[in-house]
């Protein structure tokens, strides 16, 4: 069972597009022993994603967990796999040491060059240079390590320098989301803008791929893999099923926007999941009305519960700036994709099939 702890529900940044309600309240020991023990006691692998707040605020908790997961894992004869997500600001030699040793998947959430326009610490002072630091630190240990861009309107316009200079930093895969939710207001000009740097990110996706360098550029990758292999983006999003988040009481929801709302709510890491709310919750998580009809529903994200919940406040609801990025990205994957193909179809067979 793959389970995400929300360690911490503190950070020590302030990034101006977070949605969180930021407390100095934490996971106790025995809440992440009942946590580690469901995620094994399912079939198949156990799998644990450290969040938060800034889940290494906790890192004598994620330590516990990786020995406690050691033992269970040597118990029971299952594998065990771990991510974390984080701002990067508080990693280090000895800590990425261990997460190394365990082939932990790292997300580091890191805006590049417009790292300072949302991304700064409780006293507003900007965090790039230290980012950067952190960042080959990261590299170093964890070269795999994802960069995790969320490009917020005031940010646009940098967007495509961000994605080259993470690469040449030396990320080899990287992710971008437009930023949602309640703090963030796209307007025409700004989405105009993130167009615009969308297609010059990638011509450098492109040129890179041409030159025999191609590097996971998420909103174009994903795209053109699915297209080919058939894949319907929206049947990813397993609303309670797939990764469920574990609050920092122990409570289990379907999905992290939904923490702290009963109605998502799927039991606890001591009683376990209540199986017939995660089956009737699947059965009330929907195609979106206004989605029923378009041509492009196989190839949209338009059922992510979570995305739409943040942006519209309901999980069966698309709003017009993600409706408006959908169609957008998939236009230029297409775009991209042909432009690839007829270029080096070998190549192109040989990285997307
Ligand atoms: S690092 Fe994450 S949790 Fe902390 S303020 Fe930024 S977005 Fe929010
Ligand atoms: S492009 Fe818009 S209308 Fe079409 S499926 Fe996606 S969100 Fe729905």
């Amino acid at each position: 069972m793959n389970l995400t702890l929300h360690l911490t529900e503190g950070c020590n940044l302030r990034c101006s597009y977070c949605v969180r309600v930021k407390q100095p309240v934490s996971m106790q020991e025995d809440v992440l022993k009942a946590a580690c023990d469901l995620a094994f006691s399912a079939g198949g692998h156990a799998g644990l994603c450290f969040f938060g707040g800034e889940p290494m605020l906790e890192r004598e908790k994620i330590l516990l967990a990786l020995d406690y997961c050691a033992e269970k894992s040597a118990e029971t004869g299952k594998p065990v796999q771990y991510k974390m997500t984080t701002n990067g600001t508080l990693l280090d030699a000895e800590f990425l040491r261990r997460a190394a040793a365990v082939h932990m998947g790292i997300g580091l959430s890191f805006d590049g060059i417009a790292q300072d326009t949302c991304r700064c610490d409780a006293a507003g002072r900007g965090t790039r240079a230290l980012l950067e630091e952190k960042a080959k630190l990261l590299l170093r240990y964890l070269p795999d390590s994802c960069a995790m861009m969320t490009v917020a309107p005031q940010a646009a316009g940098d967007f495509a320098a961000s994605v080259k200079y993470l690469h040449q930093l030396g990320f080899q895969r990287i992710s971008a989301v437009p930023a949602y939710g309640r703090l963030v207001k796209w307007t025409d000009e700004s989405f105009s803008l993130l167009t615009e740097q969308l297609h010059a990110a990638a011509d450098y996706y492109t040129e890179q791929f041409l030159q025999g360098k191609p590097f996971f550029f998420s909103p174009l990758h994903s795209k053109i893999r699915d297209c080919i292999a058939g894949v319907n983006p929206s049947e990813r999003c397993h609303l309670g099923f797939r990764q469920m988040p574990v609050a920092s009481d122990g409570k289990i929801y379907a999905c992290t926007q939904f923490i702290g709302d009963g109605a998502f709510l799927l039991g606890d890491v001591f009683t376990g999941l209540d199986r017939e709310r995660q089956r009737q919750l699947a059965m009330r998580h929907a195609t979106p009305e206004t989605c029923k009809d378009c041509a492009l529903r196989s190839r949209c994200t338009n059922s992510c519960g979570c995305t739409n919940r943040l942006e519209t406040g309901d999980e069966n609801r698309v709003s017009p700036m993600q409706c408006s990025y959908e169609r957008m990205l998939i236009a230029l994957a297409d775009e991209t994709a042909d432009r690839l193909y007829d270029a080096d179809p070998q190549q192109f067979q040989s990285y997307f099939v």
